[in-house]
């Protein structure tokens, strides 16, 4: 298993001179269940005055395989509403701990951009880190266990070598699974890990992190001048609706709620 506490390669993209606005989001894991969570997304990729719009994970639920967007159903509905809003501006995706399976033939079809976690954004002179932020809870070993053999090339082919019905089937369990343990165990959720952020901040030349993953949005500081930027997750369906964005601008970060 990979030293959870090594500092990563960061992946480099600079951000076109002509950008003014640059859009954050994550954790809308959308699924046929969630279909006004969809519709936001929807309708904000094509009103949004930004530039470009970056997913940071978890915009799924769960993704099974690149393959589901060939059967009709909600896969291809996204494929078809991710190729347009591809259309008007260009879409940067970052895998989720939920949506880790998103391929190439998804990102080719939509039109969108992979996005590596983490990258390291050069904007307006200012080198913001982004990821999805599950790499950074450290103190849950059994999920780092987990994550290091599901990110396995080897893990994932023999995953995909299931027929989709028996992929789907398992994803269903999981989540299944994962809902009653979330009932059981949510005082117990795992945060990042300050000081692995500041250390991942500073072998990246950054001082401001942006990430998801936890759904508990809001900005931490972590001494010397280094920040941590918390997206919120999306939810359009609950009695207390919520869905952030972090739009960075010139000036800054700035947050924007579209609930
Ligand atoms: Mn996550």
């Amino acid at each position: 298993m990979p030293d959870a506490t090594a500092v990563p390669a960061f992946a480099e993209l600079t951000a076109p001179p002509a950008w003014r606005r640059i859009d954050f989001l994550s954790d809308l894991h959308l699924s046929a269940e969630t279909p006004a969570t969809l519709a936001a997304l929807e309708q904000h990729l094509q009103e949004t005055a930004a530039d470009a719009v970056m997913l940071l994970g978890d915009i799924f639920e769960v993704w099974v395989g690149d393959d589901a967007r060939l059967e009709d159903g909600f896969e291809a509905h996204c494929l078809q509403l991710l190729r347009a809003a591809s259309q008007r501006l260009p879409i940067y995706f970052m895998v989720g701990n939920r949506d880790f399976l998103l391929g190439e033939a998804m990102l080719a079809d939509s039109g969108m951009q992979p996005l590596a976690d983490p990258t390291v954004l050069t904007a307006f002179g200012t080198r913001y880190l982004l990821t999805h932020g599950d790499a950074l809870c450290l103190s849950d070993q059994a999920y780092q266990g987990f994550r290091a053999q599901v990110r396995q090339p080897a893990w994932q082919g023999q995953f995909l070598a299931q027929p989709l019905a028996v992929r789907r089937a398992l994803a269903r369990q999981m989540r299944d699974g994962s809902k009653a343990q979330q009932k059981s165990e949510h005082a117990s959720y795992t945060d990042l890990d300050d000081p692995a952020c500041a250390a991942w901040l500073q072998a990246a030349d950054s001082k401001t992190m942006i990430h998801g993953h936890t759904h508990r949005p809001g900005e931490h500081a972590l001494g010397g001048g280094l920040r941590r930027h918390v997206l919120s997750d999306w939810d359009l369906e609950d009695t207390a609706p919520r869905a952030d964005v972090l739009r960075l601008r010139q000036a800054g970060l700035r947050r924007i709620s579209l609930a």
